[in-house]
């Protein structure tokens, strides 16, 4: 991690408002479901947003899963409903981010099966006990589950901005268009769906964002670069919350960042101090959830009511951070 994103993630985190909540990604009553959205490919889709979501898609040879999940017990439970969709030998995982809740579950997988993600995924995965602790956020009271394991298997393959993995008959590419939620972020398209992993870089319009290491300016340029290098995408599989269309999630997430870069930097340069900024800067969720977001919310089995209470609660939340990490950049920068 650079010093200045370092810098940032540390800051963010003091400055997080102290009736702050992170998103849910227990693994307490997480269940996946898969959902198939093409020849091959299928979503693992948790039943309780945002927990975390998976994948998998395979060919005629073998099959490959998205990211693992928050412990070596959803690790587990990935690997049985893959092998509910499929019976080709499990053979690649790929790493979204480097988040735990992405990857502590890496090691529930056989030895044979190869861990792939971008080199800065794996550059960040060296302290296991630090990315506990953040993780342990996340958890609602179910902290001790991280006291299970104490390693963290780290990914044996890296690319640095492409790769392309062949099944059999279907191809899966890796893509790193820049960083965004953080340094690594990794796309796994799967071109004969016409369908993309995002992890946490880009979730369905409408949805809460967060970048936490880099802010708007380069995450723009990924945004930019992702909808350049996939110009057929259709469907996005985000990392947490509901599927969504790719190009109208691109447009909605390079909107509120540019709006967020502009607003940001013009009230700092007038010199508006940051408890000022807040009420400065457009809050896309000041009315509420964006109604098209709200009904993919309510195609999920759980109670409808308190989950949008939740989300929006969130997306408030994290915008609110998005306005301080804009901010603090730039103070470092100028
Ligand atoms: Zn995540």
């Amino acid at each position: 991690m650079s010093e200045l994103s370092h810098h940032l993630l540390d800051r963010e985190i003091r400055e997080r408002p102290p009736e702050y909540y992170g998103p849910n990604l227990s693994p307490v009553g997480l269940e996946l479901r898969a959902q198939e959205l093409g020849t091959g490919v299928h979503a693992l889709m948790a039943t309780v947003p945002p927990k975390d979501n998976n994948g998998v898609v395979f060919g005629t040879k073998a099959s490959l899963v998205i990211d693992s999940g928050v412990t070596p017990g959803i690790g587990a439970q990935v690997q049985r409903v893959a092998k509910e969709v499929t019976d080709r030998p499990l053979r690649y995982l790929a790493n979204t981010t480097y988040h735990g809740d992405h990857t502590f579950g890496n090691i529930a997988f056989p030895d044979d099966v190869t861990v792939i993600t971008s080199r800065e995924n794996r550059d960040n995965m060296h302290d296991l006990a630090y990315e506990k602790e953040m993780r342990s956020r996340n958890m609602y009271g179910a902290e001790a589950e991280f006291d299970a394991f104490t390693a963290w298997r780290l990914p044996d393959v890296v690319f640095d901005t492409y790769a392309e993995i062949d099944l059999g008959d279907t191809t899966v590419e890796l893509h790193r268009f820049g960083p965004g939620n953080g340094p690594g972020d990794t796309i796994v398209y799967v071109p004969s769906a016409r369908t993309a992993w995002t992890g946490n870089f880009l979730c369905a319009a409408g949805s809460s964002h967060m970048m936490l290491q880099g802010g708007p300016v380069p995450y723009i340029q990924g945004l930019r670069a992702m909808k350049a290098g996939l110009p057929e995408l259709e469907t996005i599989v985000p990392g947490h919350g509901p599927i969504g269309d790719g190009p109208q999630a691109i447009d909605a997430l390079l909107a509120y960042l540019e709006r967020l870069q502009e607003e940001v930097s013009t009230a700092y340069q007038a010199g508006v101090p940051i408890d000022d900024v807040y009420a400065r800067c457009t809050d896309p969720w000041a009315d509420g959830l964006d109604p098209e977001f709200a009904a993919r919310l309510d195609a999920y089995p759980s109670p409808p009511a308190p989950m949008h209470a939740d989300f929006l609660g969130l997306c408030r939340q994290l915008h609110r951070i998005c306005v301080m990490m804009t901010y603090r950049i730039c103070e470092k920068v100028s």
